[in-house]
């Protein structure tokens, strides 16, 4: 049971990014759904501090931001890794780790030296989950969120090219290739009924299943 009706072909959504990049992956996962995204930065809205200490707290916060700016439905997103011998980082500061210009090379090294404190060698102390959490808003101040998981183990040296951020170094349960290695069809890969394989694949198709009309 949702709190906002589903959506139906010809919707208009706020993407609450301003970050191009994600634009187009959203447009091209809603497109088959007739579903049309703009952006918060097309807009010209003002991007809110992320302050929350969970992804759903940040999620939120962008989607209502972006809902009340815009006077439309919005979509937000909030995703990390969360390492468990770490107490959960770097979660919401995922991307801060790669520091400013980004450097995710530097990011996974610093994981990496934090694990090694810790002692963290074998797999069983070396697990981790990406998280990808999507919110729903209405200007009106309802929303929904729809969260997807992927747990796996940290592997170093990191392997493999495709992808991005910590994907080198993260091997999700049940594949011997990490994100790094695989294409993003398979990476990515869902099916209506199926969970797919990616934290992102998984928020998207419960998303899709419980939140599109059809
Ligand atoms: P945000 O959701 O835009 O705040 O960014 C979250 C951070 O998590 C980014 O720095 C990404 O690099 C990282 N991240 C999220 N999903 C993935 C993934 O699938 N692979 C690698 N890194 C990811």
């Amino acid at each position: 049971m949702t709190t906002i009706p589903k959506l139906r072909r010809g919707d208009r959504l706020v993407l609450a990014t301003h970050n191009a990049g994600k634009l187009k992956e959203f447009q091209e996962l809603f497109a088959p759904f007739g579903l049309e995204l703009i952006s918060a930065g097309e807009l010209g809205l003002p991007e809110p501090e992320e302050t929350g200490t969970t992804f759903a707290e940040n999620a939120r916060t962008k989607a209502h931001a972006a809902a009340k700016g815009a006077n439309m439905l919005s979509l937000s997103d909030d995703s990390g890794i969360s390492v468990e011998a770490l107490d959960g980082a770097p979660g919401v500061y995922t991307a801060d780790w790669a520091g400013v210009p980004r450097d995710f090379n530097f990011a996974m090294q610093r994981v990496e030296d934090e694990l090694q404190a810790k002692g963290a060698t074998t797999p069983e102390q070396r697990r981790a989950a990406f998280n990808a959490t999507l919110c729903l808003a209405h200007p009106d101040g309802r929303d929904v969120l729809y969260v997807g998981r992927c747990e796996g183990t940290l592997v170093w040296p990191p392997r493999g090219t495709i992808g991005h951020g910590y994907d080198p170094m993260f091997m999700p349960d049940g594949h011997s290739q990490t994100f790094g290695e695989m294409t993003p069809e398979m990476k990515h890969s869902w099916a209506p009924g199926l969970p797919g394989l990616s934290h992102r694949a998984r928020s998207f198709a419960q998303f899709v299943e419980n939140q599109i009309e059809g």
